[in-house]
């Protein structure tokens, strides 16, 4: 699930180095071996969690479940500082439950380190959105090869799918090259 460069499951960043039990395994022995509840994660991730878990009132856990939950439908990229924020739902009027959870429990909106490699992410990515938007005819299947390769912490799909859509230059791509704009919808997670 981690991929092969073995990725923490929670951050994207941070080399995972421990099996975490995403349900704590000294509150929930019964889950001890269930495959889908060992992930990877980095020492920091796996701290900073330790044995928070919390429940919303049908007992599901509002910390996000990286083998189910689509985190960019509850979390959101800050550009200016690179930090994770909790998504803001307009239909609620609020922010994510899951979300608000998630960055308190892991700090995603105050760990520096963090947010520098999603910013220098981030850039790249813009910088070749940037030339495809310049060029009158942009080759759609180069376009989501460049962007897969450069794309080290799955902010892709934030640009593509989530708040980042909605903002330059990945408004101007879709409006200046729609094809294109579709293809990268289609092939990108
Ligand atoms: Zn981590």
């Amino acid at each position: 699930m981690a991929g092969c460069t073995e990725r923490c499951m929670y951050c994207e960043d941070s080399h995972g180095s421990d099996i975490e039990h995403f349900w704590p395994k000294s509150t929930y022995p019964e889950r001890l071996f269930v495959w889908r509840n060992l992930l990877l994660c980095c020492a920091e991730c796996g701290r900073l969690k330790g044995k928070q878990f919390p429940l919303d009132e049908t007992n599901d856990p509002l910390l996000l479940d990286p083998t189910s939950d689509d985190p960019w439908q509850h979390l959101d990229f800050d550009p200016e500082t690179g930090n994770i924020v909790p998504r803001f739902d307009i239909e609620r009027n609020a922010f994510s439950r899951k979300g608000d959870a998630t960055v308190a429990i892991l700090n995603l909106d105050r760990r520096e380190a963090l947010a520098r490699v999603y910013l220098r992410t981030y850039r790249r990515l813009v910088k070749i959105a940037l030339e495809a938007i310049d060029d009158p005819d942009p080759n759609a299947d180069r376009l989501v090869k460049r962007l897969q390769a450069t794309d080290d912490n799955g902010l892709i799909a934030w640009c593509i799918h989530g708040t980042g859509k909605t903002a330059d230059p990945f408004r101007a791509l879709r409006d200046t090259h729609p094809d294109v704009w579709d293809v990268c919808r289609e092939r990108l997670p």
